[in-house]
């Protein structure tokens, strides 16, 4: 593919934080920029040069999309993956339709992880009542997953006995779901690559994620953050995963850290990833300039770290007073401290679980990262860590 260079205008599919990130890297690098998402207030809508308002599948939109731009790309992994398809009858697209579409389901999420030998966490698909009656006793306590569009823990119900899993497989509206068993978790972990047209490959550093509530809450980057033997693995096992489906793009793999040394991959996302934001602030490249190298087609270079990184979530739980009044937080007092980085999504609703924004801190040594962290979470109410 000859490059697209800057003066060229790109496409994404979806107009939330993610996109509107990569609308951001794009357009300090000197390219135009088309969203399509039905939201008139959307996150990247709002900042891009053109903004298609219009459903995923509307003809109409997509053709205007395809008409704005040289080549499309999406920002979250519940696209419809005929509409990526459709999309790439007129322009470049990538990620693919087809590994879009691997992506948003967890069942052929798991056999590609499979077929590739890379171990996922103990699971059965569940489709009918008799899957669910053949379910191994091994499997429980685990956790029922829908197959199809879950995110942050939405979709996801714990189960301890047959009698819970029935009655959560009913709550999930008996859609085709994964049984997974509750693996005992020494840590969580995720690498962001990026692979180019010509098969070419690179990574950021592995990524140390804690989650609470099902959400993500902290990543942490610095040398010596993880085991590095597991560390090694997990960045070998995302390069097979990426290159397995012939990847063109940004792509994060999730991975479990088990206690007995072991590594289990969890999920991927055919896209930048929240673990990854911290890229923006603490190296040379970050993930959404990756996401603009991989679709124009330009080369890739191994990003450089050169800041120890913590990332802490700004959920919408903290416009609200303990009491449940509305309040803003204190930025001021938040920018008052060395190394602090604030990202907001531009969103209108604060509510509850709902990402409105990250804090990155950077700093000379991991531990005066994590001071400033952790002054930054007790200004905005954030529990430690
Ligand atoms: P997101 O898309 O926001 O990453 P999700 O809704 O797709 O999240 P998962 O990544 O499947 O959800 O799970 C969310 C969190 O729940 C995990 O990061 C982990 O903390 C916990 N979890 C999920 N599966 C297991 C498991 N098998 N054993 C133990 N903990 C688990
Ligand atoms: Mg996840």
């Amino acid at each position: 593919m000859k490059p697209l260079l800057p003066g060229a205008t790109l496409g994404v599919m979806g107009g939330g934080q993610l996109a509107r990130m990569f609308v951001h890297a794009a357009q300090r690098m000197g390219y135009f920029t088309a969203v399509l998402d039905p939201d008139a207030g959307s996150p990247a809508g709002r900042v891009s040069h053109h903004h298609v308002q219009a459903d995923y599948l509307d003809e109409a939109g997509l053709a205007q999309l395809a008409g704005h731009s040289q080549a499309i790309t999406t920002e979250f992994e519940n696209v419809p993956a005929q509409a990526l398809a459709r999309l790439a009858g007129q322009r470049p697209v990538a990620p693919a339709a087809a590994a879009v579409a691997i992506a948003q389901d967890r069942a052929a999420e798991k056999a590609h992880f499979t077929r590739l030998g890379i171990a996922c966490a103990p699971h059965a698909v569940i489709v009918t009542p008799h899957d669910l009656a053949a379910v191994a006793d091994e499997l429980l306590p685990g956790i029922l997953k829908t197959a199809r569009l879950g995110y942050d823990g939405k979709g996801q119900v714990r189960v301890r006995s047959r009698q819970e899993l029935a009655t959560a497989w009913d709550q999930l509206g008996r859609a085709e779901c994964v049984l997974e068993k509750m693996l005992p978790l020494a840590f969580e972990c995720s690498v962001v690559v990026a692979r180019g047209h010509d098969g070419a490959m690179v990574h950021l550093p592995v990524q140390h994620n804690v989650h609470r509530d099902g959400i993500l809450a902290v990543t942490e980057v610095f040398d010596g953050c993880l085991p590095p033997a597991q560390a090694a693995r997990a960045v070998e096992a995302t390069h097979a995963i990426a290159a397995g489906i012939g990847y063109v793009g940004v792509l994060c793999v999730e991975f479990f850290g088990l206690a007995d040394g072991s590594l289990v991959v969890n999920e991927m996302a055919p896209r930048p990833h929240n673990s990854g934001h911290w890229s923006l602030d603490a190296a040379d490249v970050s993930q959404f300039e990756l996401q603009v190298r991989t679709l124009a087609g330009l080369p890739l270079v191994q990003p450089r770290q050169h800041s120890p990184a913590l990332m802490l979530n700004l959920l919408g739980d903290l416009w609200f007073a303990p009491a449940g009044a509305e309040r803003t937080p204190d930025w001021a007092a938040v920018l008052a401290l060395p190394g602090a980085h604030l990202h907001l999504y531009g969103k209108l609703g604060a509510r509850p679980g709902r990402k409105m924004g990250h804090l990155t801190v950077t700093g000379a040594t991991i531990d005066a990262v994590r001071t400033t962290a952790l002054q930054a979470a007790q200004v905005l109410g954030i529990a430690g860590f």
